[in-house]
């Protein structure tokens, strides 16, 4: 019995109504062809360390100065976790408490600056995140935040713009990192910018992280003073967060995590950390993050030789933004088509995109759930055929239909790790 069924059955004996749901989320999962860039599938070495008993402990505190007694073999386990991603990033400290990227980021801010400093980061629409600056997120609200973006006719970044806006808007910290941005980031260039202002570089790679793991994306990890990453991306572990830095900065990291932005840690969540950051010197990731963007690269080929008009022309990651403008069609309606067509994208803003929030110009999409899931080149031809048919006939149900069937044989032909 594979590990879904071990666990339903459990679940179905205590507490039938909810493994129903999780029964039909199991099988969603199974039969969707998922394009989101930011999710993955976790291993079931993964799902074991996540789902068990070290979800009950407490252990306020790091690795042997903590404030509860029985912490031990949790102090070993989260000892592990952090060796292996100095190892894995070559960095001199790790933090891998935090719950998720965006407590990464408020403790990496409370760590390099104070309420109230200016924060250079990429504007959301260009690609940036909510916790970069956006007046909705603490971010916005407890710091002056300032925005640089794509240049229009690149559609890329221009580091003599950010130059300009770092002497412009002189901040205490500059960031980068993105969650719609296909290119990948000079981190020399930033770092010199930083230099230049005064200002503390904070680089954000929760969404390339895994390429960075894999070796297929330039690392930060020399030029920033201080990395955060999500660990449920690329990286293809546990729902969480970790803080990267230099050993100089690795106090303030520790006390902003707790008690700055913080209780205890997640124990559980903190060993499936330290197995998937274990798997990535094991033989079946070799290749993965390579795999990641070559098949992006395959896919954005095969979409724009379909007609469609790519942001930047193209990708260097995981992750790609089809501009609807010129089909006249929205995020919106194309999403719901997809939906329908068992076909996983969001729809997102696109850089100079005059449509709303809600409703944007954008349809984005990646390859990292589909490359764990063993597919390839010929996989990724198929793909972007079944994406260009179903946005060219947007409305039509039998293509629809016809899509719906094949998706779903690809990911029959593709199984989730779990049975
Ligand atoms: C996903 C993401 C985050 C936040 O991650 P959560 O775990 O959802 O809080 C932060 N920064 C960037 C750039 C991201 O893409």
């Amino acid at each position: 019995m594979g590990i879904a069924a071990e666990r339903l059955d459990v679940l179905r004996r205590a507490d039938p109504e909810l493994a129903s749901l999780m029964s039909a989320e199991l099988d969603r999962q199974q039969y969707t062809l998922e394009l989101i860039p930011s999710e993955n599938v976790a291993s079931p070495a993964v799902l074991e360390a996540v789902g068990s008993w070290l979800t009950n402990k407490y252990a306020e505190g790091t690795p042997g100065k903590r404030y509860y007694g029985g912490c031990e073999f949790v102090d070993q386990i989260e000892a592990l976790a952090q060796q292996r991603a100095c190892a894995l990033f070559s960095a001199e400290h790790a933090n891998v408490q935090p719950h998720c990227g965006s407590s990464a980021n408020l403790a990496a801010y409370m760590a390099i600056c104070k309420p109230g400093d200016t924060i250079l980061g990429m504007d959301l629409s260009h690609g940036g995140h909510l916790t970069h600056g956006s007046p909705v997120s603490f971010s916005g609200i407890f710091y002056h935040a300032e925005f640089y973006g794509v240049s229009r006719d690149t559609e890329q970044l221009d580091y003599e713009e950010v130059r300009r806006r770092a002497q412009e808007v002189r901040p205490q910290v500059l960031v980068a990192g993105a969650s719609a941005y296909p290119r990948v980031f000079d981190f020399k260039a930033l770092a010199e910018i930083a230099q230049e202002v005064g200002a503390r570089l904070l680089v954000d790679m929760a969404h390339f992280a895994g390429l960075v793991a894999g070796g297929a994306h330039p690392s930060p990890v020399p030029y920033a003073d201080v990395v955060t990453l999500t660990t449920h991306k690329t990286l293809r572990g546990p729902w969480g967060g970790m803080i990267l830095c230099p050993e100089e900065r690795a106090k303030e990291v520790d006390k902003a995590v707790f008690p700055g932005a913080q209780g205890g840690p997640l124990l559980h969540a903190i060993a499936g950390k330290a197995v998937a950051l274990h798997a990535w010197a094991q033989p079946e990731m070799q290749g993965y993050a390579q795999r990641v963007v070559a098949n992006a690269k395959r896919l954005a080929d095969g979409l724009m030789s379909e007609g469609l008009r790519l942001v930047s022309g193209g990708t260097d990651n995981h992750l790609m933004l089809i501009d609807l403008r010129p089909l006249q069609l929205t995020g919106r309606q194309v999403q719901e088509a997809f939906d329908r067509a068992h076909v996983t994208v969001n729809r997102n803003s696109i850089p100079f995109d005059e449509a709303s929030k809600f409703n944007p110009s954008g349809i984005r999409l990646g390859t990292p759930a589909v490359t764990t899931r063993g597919m390839g080149p010929g996989e990724m031809d198929e793909i972007a055929h079944l994406i260009a048919q179903l946005i060219h006939h947007l409305g039509d149900e039998a293509v629809a239909e016809e899509v719906a069937g094949r998706a779903r044989a690809l990911c029959e032909a593709y199984p989730l790790p779990y049975s």
